[in-house]
């Protein structure tokens, strides 16, 4: 028997969240409390917020990554959302740990055919992780993703879990 996925059988989660939430963080309220309530953690990783202009107040993007996961930090995990080469170097050094080789880690550096998916979520005290990536309602895989997702999949499977 084969673990090899294919993009049906990846597991689907739908959270959905208060309007008003939403609003509070397009006008650049929601980040500070959030990260206020979080504390010191990767997901919200003072470095790479401190210096990111995307987000709020400066822009509007980061809300499903943040919002998804926020969600895993209440289960008591962490997660790196800003673990590309570029964005933040002690995020992409923990991803790279996490990832535990080079080769692996060609899938933060290289943007060719596509980029890895949103989130890299990861059990604190094993070390194990899974990536994961944030839609908005009716958003679509871009046509790169399923194949690149795919890629890094098969590519991360440990050849004894594939023998039944
Ligand atoms: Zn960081």
């Amino acid at each position: 028997m084969s673990v090899w996925k294919d993009r049906a059988s990846w597991p689907e989660v739908i959270h959905t969240y208060d309007p008003a939430v939403r609003r509070s963080y397009n006008e650049g309220k929601q980040l500070p409390k959030w990260r206020e309530e979080y504390g010191v953690c990767f997901l919200f990783c003072e470095q790479y917020l401190s210096r990111n202009l995307q987000v709020p107040p400066h822009k509007r993007r980061g809300f499903n990554e943040l919002f998804v996961g926020k969600k895993y930090l209440d289960a008591g995990y962490d997660a790196l959302w800003a673990c590309r080469r570029g964005e933040c170097k002690t995020c992409f050094q923990k991803a790279g740990e996490l990832l535990g080789d080079r080769t692996a880690e060609q899938f933060l550096i290289s943007e060719k055919d596509g980029r890895p998916p949103d989130v890299l979520l990861f059990d604190t005290h094993t070390g194990r992780f899974r990536f994961v990536e944030c839609k908005s309602r009716n958003e679509q895989f871009t046509p790169k993703q399923v194949p690149k997702f795919t890629e890094i999949e098969n590519y991360l499977v440990v050849p004894d879990q594939v023998k039944s």
